[in-house]
């Protein structure tokens, strides 16, 4: 039988022990059926532990755990006591900041530099969070003289939770942060590739004298513990973050129940740079925009379109820039872009190198895996594209972007709006008339001007279009966590 932790000796020598079992109502437990599962390390193909796997039986039991929490009181507990639970566990992350950030690189293969800019920012929302849960405001509504109306936002009850891997605990914040800061419950599930810092960060939830049964952490595989997350009756909501398709097919599933949903999803954002931009901040914005977190970002600005006047120029500096970066073990300190997260996901990367290739467009830089062990591939530029080519109109999700020209605004803005997706978009220009112009006109959730992938825990974030509904981070996040209650009195 697997133990319930097992001793992790992480590449840049921390050793700790990693909780293995599903975490329900405060402690970490074995699944029913002792099912287990193995969770590989993404950078060298090897195993890295087991970890039980739940099943719908276990979906159960932790569902019911956060109803009887959510009935037993955190829904109508002191809302100062949620502020401190927050700051308790956000002060906790900062603690164990190295630990969890390379439990990530670990388990997921992105950089340590882009895995401590995570848990950066998942201590910075909680503590967010926190400063809202005592913030909670209805409001008094003027019906005249003999009536007394006002409004009260309460929490929805249980909310399941389901994430990706891309991000798994700034995910796993982004989730669990307004949930708890609402007063509701959670069952999540991990993505079933990168469950680790999501059960270590429990032991922190524990600490932070979160009560049993708020947080509830059941990792699994989608087909079986995320469809029954969607399909259990006591799940009031479920937030999704992942691909398009399945967030269509959640949707469709808590159609049945009337479950409410927020649906963070993919996207093929644009990312535009005008010849009066800076164009070597230009340029290192948009290999940003690409390549951090190894392109495996939902925002990705995976295409990019340069004005002809300072087209081969930005095309040239941006191959340098790109070949510049640095590819690898994600523990040594000056790699920028780490593994890919799995198998699926290089292969999936390399067939749309090879889709790219034979649409006719033009390979500037990369294009290739590296070594043969390891999931690591170059960052890859195509130019020369068409707008109907593949690798311009589905998301790869890797760092791989192709480049084309644009001459006029109307131009540029008819090709980035030309996407069924609408997450977000970059602008890079010296002309801040034509920035704000740009960005009241392309259709996207999050618009970056001179920057980009730039988030802060107070600005939402979420898609347009079939890029998402709902918003996550700032008071939005609050707002798809409360409903509204009217109570209007005679007097
Ligand atoms: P996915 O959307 O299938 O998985 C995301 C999460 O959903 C995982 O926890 C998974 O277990 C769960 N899930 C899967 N099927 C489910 C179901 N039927 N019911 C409930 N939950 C379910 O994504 P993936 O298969 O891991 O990756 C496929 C592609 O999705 C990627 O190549 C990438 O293009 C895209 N993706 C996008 C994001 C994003 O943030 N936009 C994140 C991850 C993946």
């Amino acid at each position: 039988q697997l133990p319930l932790k097992v001793p992790v000796q992480l590449p840049n020598g921390i050793s700790y022990e990693q909780p293995t079992g599903l975490f329900i109502n405060g402690d970490f437990v074995p699944s029913r059926q002792h099912k287990t599962f193995e969770v590989l390390n993404p950078s060298s193909e090897e195993e890295i532990t087991h970890i039980y796997e739940a099943r719908e039986d276990d979906v159960d039991i932790a569902v019911a755990a956060a109803k009887k929490a959510f009935d037993a009181g955190w829904s109508t507990t002191e809302p100062e006591e949620r502020v401190r639970c927050l700051l308790k566990l956000a002060e906790l992350i900062e603690e164990h900041a190295e630990t969890l950030a390379s439990i990530e690189s670990l388990d997921n293969g992105k950089s340590l530099f882009c895995s401590r800019g995570d848990v950066a920012l998942v201590s910075k929302y909680l503590r967010s969070c926190a400063g809202w849960a005592d913030k909670i405001f209805g409001k008094v509504i003027d019906t005249g003289a003999d009536h007394f109306s006002y409004t009260k936002r309460e929490p929805l009850g249980v909310c399941g939770q389901i994430i990706p891997w891309n991000f798994p605990l700034l995910m796993w914040s982004w989730k669990v942060g307004p949930a708890l800061a609402t007063g509701n419950t959670v069952v999540l599930k991990p993505a079933e590739a990168t469950p680790l810092s999501a059960l270590y960060a429990c032991q922190l939830v524990q600490q932070a004298g979160i009560p049993k049964g708020v947080v509830n952490i059941i990792p699994g595989f989608g087909k079986i513990v995320g469809e029954r997350i969607c399909t259990h009756p006591d799940v009031k909501k479920v937030a999704f973050t992942g691909s398009t398709a399945t967030g269509r097919h959640i949707m469709k599933t808590c159609a049945d129940s009337i479950k409410k949903v927020t649906l963070e999803l993919g996207g093929k954002s644009p990312n535009i740079v005008f010849g009066d931009a800076d164009l070597d901040k230009a340029v290192k914005n948009i290999a940003f925009g690409i390549f951090y977190n190894s392109g495996e970002v939902c925002c990705a600005g995976s295409r990019i379109y340069v004005q002809d006047t300072v087209y081969e120029e930005v095309l040239e500096k941006f191959k340098q820039y790109a070949e510049s970066l640095k590819v690898g073990n994600p523990f040594e300190e000056n790699v920028f872009q780490g593994a890919q997260t799995s198998q699926m996901q290089i292969d999936k990367i390399l067939s749309y190198v090879d889709v790219g290739t034979s649409e006719g467009a033009r390979v500037v830089s990369g294009g290739k895996r590296i070594g043969n062990k390891g999931y690591f591939v170059t960052p890859t530029i195509f130019a020369d594209v068409t707008e109907d080519m593949k690798i311009v109109k589905e998301e790869i999700f890797g760092p791989v972007v192709t480049v084309s020209k644009f001459t006029t605004v109307d131009e540029v803005v008819a090709k980035a709006n030309d996407s069924e997706y609408g997450l977000a978009a970059g602008i890079h220009t010296g002309d801040v008339n034509k920035a704000i112009d740009v960005s009241n006109r392309v259709k996207a959730g999050t618009v970056w001007i001179n920057t980009y992938n730039n988030f802060h825990q107070n600005v939402p974030f979420g898609g347009f279009g079939q890029s998402g509904i709902g918003r996550e981070m700032g008071a939005e996040a609050l707002d798809n966590y409360t409903q509204t209650k009217a109570v209007r009195m005679s007097i």
